[in-house]
C-alpha cells in the first residue's frame, strides 16, 4: 500500500494586470533583479576582500539598510526581497555541490533583464486569490484579475510571479496529500514515438503528430528571420522580439497541451506503459532532428511518468534495439530501411504498419521485467490486422 505523503503540485495561471500593476509588476522585477545582482557583488566582494561566504541570513539581515539607502525598494514586499536572498544563495549550495562532486561548475553569474523573470511570494496568504476566483492579491501591489482555467487544491505554499514575453502569470505551488492510485484496468501497453505520429500504441492507436505545431513553427521562423534585419535598439527591433517571443510560448503551450493530453488517456487506460528508452541528444544530431524536436518525446515521457507515479502505475523503458526489425510474432528479424512504412514479415506473412509491430515489441520486452504487476495486466495486445496507418 503508498503512504499518502504530501506532494507539491504548481498551477499557473495568466494574470491581467492593469496599466499601473503592470508597472509596478515591472518595477519589482527589475529591482529585485538589481538586488540579486548587488548581492553578489557583495558575496564576491566579501570573498575576496576577507575570504569570507556570506549566507542568505547575513544578506536578509542588511535589507532593512538596502531599504533606507534606496527608498524605491520601500515599495517591494519584505517576503519577495528575502526570496531574492535565498535564490542567490541556491545558485551558490548548487556551484558548490558541482565543484564538490567534481562537475564543471561556473560561478553564479549576474543577470541580465531578460534572465530574470520572475519575483517570489515565500509565504502567500491562503486567501491570496478572491472567493470568486477573478482576483488574486499580490502585496504591494494589488488585487490582480487573474485567470483560474482550472481550479487548485491544497495549501497554498508559495506564489511566484512570471513575465513571459509580454504576458504575466502566477505560479501557485500547492501541497496536497498524494491522490489515492487509480484502480487497475488490466491493460498493458507498449508505445512507440514516431516520426510521423507522434505515438503508436500496441492497441494500434496513433496519436497524430502535430502539424499545427509545425505552422506555428513556420510562422516563428518567418518572425525571427524579420528580427534579424531589424536595426539595433530600433522600436521595430523591439516589436519584432515581442512577436518571437509571443510565437515560442505560443509552440510550447500547444506542445505541452497536447502532451498531457496522450499522458493522462495512457495513465488513465493502463496499468503499465512501456516506452522505448531514447537516446534524445543522439537522435537530434540527425537528419530526422527537426521533427523529433517538434514531437518533443523528452517531454512527453517525463509528463508520463509524473503522471503514472501520482496514479500508482508502471512506466517502463525497454532497450529500443531491433524493435522495428523484428516481427512481433514469430520473432523473425527483417532489416527495413527507415523510409519503409510498412513491416512484412517474410517469416509469417504478417503485415503491418511498422511502428505498430514496434509497439507491440516494445510491451513484449517491458512485460517479463515486470513480474510484481498484476497478472491481469498480461493481457496481449490485440491480434494484428492488415493497418495502414496513413
Ligand atoms: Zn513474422
Amino acid at each position: 500500500m503508498r503512504t499518502r505523503e504530501a506532494t507539491l503540485k504548481a498551477y499557473k495561471y495568466r494574470l491581467y494586470p492593469t496599466r499601473a500593476q503592470e508597472d509596478a509588476l515591472s518595477l519589482t522585477l527589475t529591482l529585485c533583479q538589481r538586488l540579486y545582482n548587488g548581492m553578489l557583488e557583495e558575496r564576491r566582494g566579501a570573498y575576496k576582500k576577507a575570504g569570507k561566504s556570506l549566507t542568505a541570513y547575513d544578506q536578509m539581515k542588511s535589507l532593512p539598510e538596502v531599504k533606507a539607502a534606496l527608498p524605491e525598494y520601500q515599495g517591494v514586499n519584505a517576503q519577495v526581497l528575502q526570496d531574492v536572498a535565498k535564490r542567490l544563495d541556491k545558485s551558490f549550495k548548487g556551484f558548490f555541490r558541482r565543484v564538490k562532486a567534481g562537475h564543471k561548475a561556473g560561478y553564479p553569474r549576474f543577470r541580465g533583464r531578460d534572465r530574470y523573470d520572475s519575483f517570489t511570494y515565500p509565504q502567500p496568504s491562503q486567501h491570496s486569490v478572491s472567493g470568486d476566483g477573478k482576483h488574486v492579491y499580490l502585496p504591494k501591489i494589488g488585487n490582480v484579475r487573474i485567470r483560474l482555467h482550472r481550479p487548485f487544491s491544497g495549501k497554498l505554499k508559495t506564489l511566484t510571479v512570471k513575465r513571459e514575453g509580454q504576458e504575466w502569470y502566477a505560479v501557485l505551488t500547492c501541497e496536497a496529500p498524494r491522490a489515492e492510485p487509480l484502480p487497475l484496468t488490466g491493460s498493458a501497453v507498449g508505445i512507440d514515438l514516431g516520426v510521423n505520429h507522434l505515438v503508436i500504441t500496441s492497441d494500434g492507436e496513433f496519436v497524430d503528430n502535430p502539424r499545427f505545431l509545425r505552422s506555428a513553427q513556420k510562422r516563428l521562423r518567418v518572425a525571427q528571420r524579420s528580427l534579424s534585419r531589424k536595426k539595433r535598439g530600433s522600436n521595430r527591433r523591439k516589436k519584432a522580439k515581442a512577436a518571437v517571443a509571443r510565437l515560442h510560448l505560443k509552440v510550447k503551450r500547444q506542445r505541452d497541451d497536447l502532451h498531457h493530453k496522450v499522458a493522462l488517456k495512457l495513465v488513465r487506460e493502463n496499468d503499465l506503459i512501456a516506452h522505448e528508452e531514447l537516446n534524445i541528444t543522439a537522435l537530434t544530431r540527425t537528419r530526422l532532428s527537426k521533427s523529433v524536436l517538434d514531437a518533443g518525446w523528452a517531454g512527453l515521457l517525463d509528463k508520463l511518468r509524473a503522471k503514472a507515479e501520482e496514479a500508482g502505475r508502471v512506466v517502463v523503458g525497454v532497450c529500443p534495439k531491433y524493435t522495428s526489425q523484428d516481427c512481433h510474432q514469430c520473432g523473425h528479424r527483417e532489416k527495413h530501411s527507415l523510409s519503409v512504412r510498412e513491416f512484412i514479415c517474410k517469416g509469417c506473412g504478417a503485415v503491418l504498419n511498422r511502428d505498430w509491430n514496434a509497439a507491440m515489441n516494445i510491451l513484449a520486452r517491458a512485460l517479463p521485467s515486470v513480474g510484481n504487476v498484476d497478472q491481469r495486466v498480461m493481457r496481449s495486445p490485440r491480434s494484428p490486422a492488415i493497418h495502414r496507418g496513413e
